[in-house]
C-alpha cells in the first residue's frame, strides 16, 4: 500500500530548480498564484495545489520530468485540458502537475491506411478542423471537444454523442506511446491493426493516467457518412421521451446519436443561442440517423411515427446544414449556459439500462426536491447515459454536502437499476469509494497488481481510480471517499 508523505519545502525547491535546469524555467510554474489555475478540474468540489507544473514540450521533457521526481520521491499526474468531471487531475499530496497541453502537434495524417499521430495535447476539436474536407473525420466527439485534449479522452476512455453508433474511444485508437512511472518509454500497438499478445492498448486506454503518461496516439480515421438527417423531437413530459427512445431502439434503429435535454437545461440553452426552443416543452430529443443516402429517409420517417406513438407534440427536422450544426452547438455548448442558472455545478455520469431511464429520472426529481437542489438534465440518451447536473454554490458549504449527498444517492439508484456510476467521465477521485460496490475484493486487487506492473512505486496519479492506494495527506470533502479511507 502506497502512502503519499507531502513533501518537504527544501525537497520541492531542490527539485524545482532540477526542472528548471531539465526542461527549461519557461516551462515551470512554481509561484503560489499560477499553480491556483491547477488545485482542481471540472469537478470543482474537491482542490489541492501541485507544488510545481511543468509543460513539457516533448517526449524526452516527459522522461525528464518522471526522473526527476522519482529522484525527489514526489508524486506526478498528467493533465489535460482539465475538464474532467471526476476530479482525475486532483495532485492528491500535492507534487508536480504534468501539463501535456504544449505537445499539440498532429504528427501525421494518413488517408490511405486511415490514421492519424497526434500528440496527447491535440484539442479533440482541433483534429476534425485539420480532417474537414478530407471525407474522415476523428468520431469520438466529447461534448467537451472544444477543450479535451486526446491524451484526456485516452485516460478516460471518453464517449460523446455519436457513441452510441460509432463507440467510445478504445474503438478508435490503433496504438499508444506512454512514459511510464519509472520513465521508460514504452510503444503499444501502432499504425496496423491488431497487434500480437496481450491488448495493452487496451488497458491503456480508460487507466485514467495512473499506467503510463500517455505522449502519443494512433487513432483510426473514419469515413463520413455520405448524408444525415437531424430531427429535433418536442414532448411535454420526460416520460413521453424517454418512452420515445426505447420504441426507437427496439425498433432496430441505431441513431448515431440520440440526446436529451430536459426543460431546467432548454431554458438557459435558449437564453445562450436563441435557437427557438419552445420553453414550455418538458423534455427534447435531438435525434440523428447517418449512412448511405439511400435509406435515410425511410428511418426518419420511422423515428418521426415512433416519437409521434410516443406522444411527441412536434418533430422538427433540421433543414440544412446549417441549422444541424446550429442544433448540435446548442447541445455541445450546453454546459456553458449553466452559468446562467447557477455560481457552480456538478456532473453525475451513471449510467442505466435504457428502458430505465423514466424510473432514474423520476428518482432524480425525488432527490432533487428532497435535498432542496435544482437539478437540469442533458445527456447521451440513446446510451442509456444520464448527466444530472446539481447546480449550487460552492462558497455555501451547507449547499456541497447536500449536492454530494444527493449526488451518491443517485449513482446508488443507478446501481440498484442495474447500470454503473461512470458511462464516460471515469472515477478519479469523486467515484472511488463506488469500486468496492461494483467489483469484488479479487476483481479489485486484479486490477491493482496491472497497476503495479505499470506503475510499483504508486507516484504516478496516486490515489485516483482504485481504492486500494492508501492514507494521502490531505482531506478530502467527499463523504464517501472519506469513508473508502
Ligand atoms: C462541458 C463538459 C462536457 C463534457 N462532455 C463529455 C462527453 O460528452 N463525453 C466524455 O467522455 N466526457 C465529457 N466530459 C469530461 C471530459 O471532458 C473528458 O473526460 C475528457 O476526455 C478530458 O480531457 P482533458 O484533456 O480535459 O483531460 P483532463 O481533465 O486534463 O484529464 C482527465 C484524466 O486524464 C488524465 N490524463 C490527461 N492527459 C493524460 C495523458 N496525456 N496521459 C495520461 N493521462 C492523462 C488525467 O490525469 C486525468 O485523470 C465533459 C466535460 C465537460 C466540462
Amino acid at each position: 500500500m502506497t502512502t503519499i508523505v507531502p513533501p518537504t519545502t527544501q525537497t520541492l525547491t531542490r527539485l524545482a530548480d532540477e526542472l528548471r535546469r531539465a526542461i527549461g524555467s519557461e516551462n515551470v510554474l512554481t509561484a503560489r498564484s499560477d499553480l491556483l489555475v491547477y488545485e482542481c478540474d471540472g469537478f470543482v468540489i474537491e482542490k489541492n495545489s501541485p507544488d510545481v507544473v511543468v509543460f513539457p514540450r516533448s517526449t524526452a521533457d516527459v522522461v525528464k520530468v518522471v526522473q526527476c521526481c522519482n529522484r525527489a520521491d514526489v508524486p506526478f499526474v498528467p493533465r489535460g485540458a482539465g475538464t474532467s468531471l471526476a476530479g482525475g487531475c486532483l495532485p492528491i499530496g500535492g507534487g508536480v502537475m504534468i501539463v501535456l497541453t504544449r505537445l499539440k502537434n498532429i504528427l501525421e495524417i494518413n488517408y490511405r491506411d486511415r490514421y492519424a499521430v497526434v500528440e496527447p495535447g491535440v484539442v479533440n476539436v482541433h483534429l476534425t478542423n485539420a480532417l474537414k474536407g478530407s471525407g474522415y473525420h476523428y468520431a469520438p466527439d466529447p461534448s467537451s471537444q472544444g477543450a479535451c485534449t486526446i491524451g484526456g479522452n485516452v485516460a478516460t476512455n471518453s464517449g460523446g454523442p455519436h457513441t452510441l453508433k460509432y463507440g467510445v474511444t478504445v474503438n478508435h485508437v490503433l496504438g499508444i506511446e506512454a512514459v511510464l512511472a519509472d520513465g521508460s518509454v514504452v510503444q503499444l500497438g501502432g499504425p496496423a491493426e491488431d497487434p500480437l499478445g496481450l491488448d495493452l492498448v487496451g488497458a491503456m486506454v480508460g487507466s485514467e493516467g495512473t499506467l503510463g503518461i500517455v505522449t502519443k496516439v494512433w487513432v483510426k480515421l473514419t469515413r463520413n457518412p455520405q448524408g444525415w438527417r437531424t430531427m429535433l423531437a418536442i414532448f411535454e413530459s420526460c416520460d413521453d421521451a424517454t418512452q420515445a427512445i426505447s420504441e426507437i431502439i427496439g425498433a432496430g434503429i441505431v441513431p448515431a446519436a440520440l440526446e436529451m435535454m430536459d426543460q431546467g437545461i432548454l431554458v438557459a440553452i435558449e437564453a445562450a443561442f436563441g435557437f427557438g426552443f419552445p420553453l414550455d416543452a418538458q423534455a427534447i430529443l435531438l435525434i440523428e440517423v447517418d449512412g448511405l443516402e439511400a435509406g435515410l429517409d425511410q428511418q426518419r420517417d420511422q423515428i418521426v411515427e415512433l416519437c409521434k406513438r410516443s406522444n411527441a407534440r412536434e418533430v422538427r427536422l433540421a433543414k440544412d446544414e446549417k441549422e444541424r450544426l446550429k442544433l448540435w452547438k446548442c447541445r455541445k455548448q450546453a454546459f456553458g449556459a449553466i452559468g446562467r442558472l447557477s455560481p457552480s455545478y456538478c456532473t453525475q455520469d451513471g449510467v442505466v439500462p435504457r428502458t430505465q431511464l423514466p424510473n432514474i429520472l423520476r428518482k432524480i426529481i425525488e432527490i432533487g426536491t428532497r435535498y432542496d437542489l435544482k437539478i437540469v438534465n442533458v445527456f447521451h440518451a440513446g446510451d442509456g447515459n444520464i448527466h444530472p447536473i446539481l447546480l449550487f454554490d460552492e462558497r455555501q458549504p451547507e449547499q456541497v454536502e447536500r449536492v454530494l449527498l444527493a449526488s451518491n444517492e443517485i449513482l446508488e439508484a443507478c446501481l440498484a437499476s442495474g447500470g454503473s456510476v461512470t458511462g464516460e467521465h471515469g472515477i478519479g477521485v469523486e467515484k472511488i469509494h463506488f469500486m468496492q460496490k461494483m467489483f469484488t475484493p479479487d476483481d479489485l486487487q486484479a486490477m491493482d497488481n496491472l497497476r503495479q506492473a505499470f506503475n510499483p512505486l504508486g507516484k504516478l496519479s496516486p490515489q485516483k481510480m482504485l481504492p486500494t492506494a492508501g492514507g494521502c495527506g490531505m482531506e478530502q470533502k467527499h463523504p464517501g471517499r472519506r469513508a473508502a479511507l
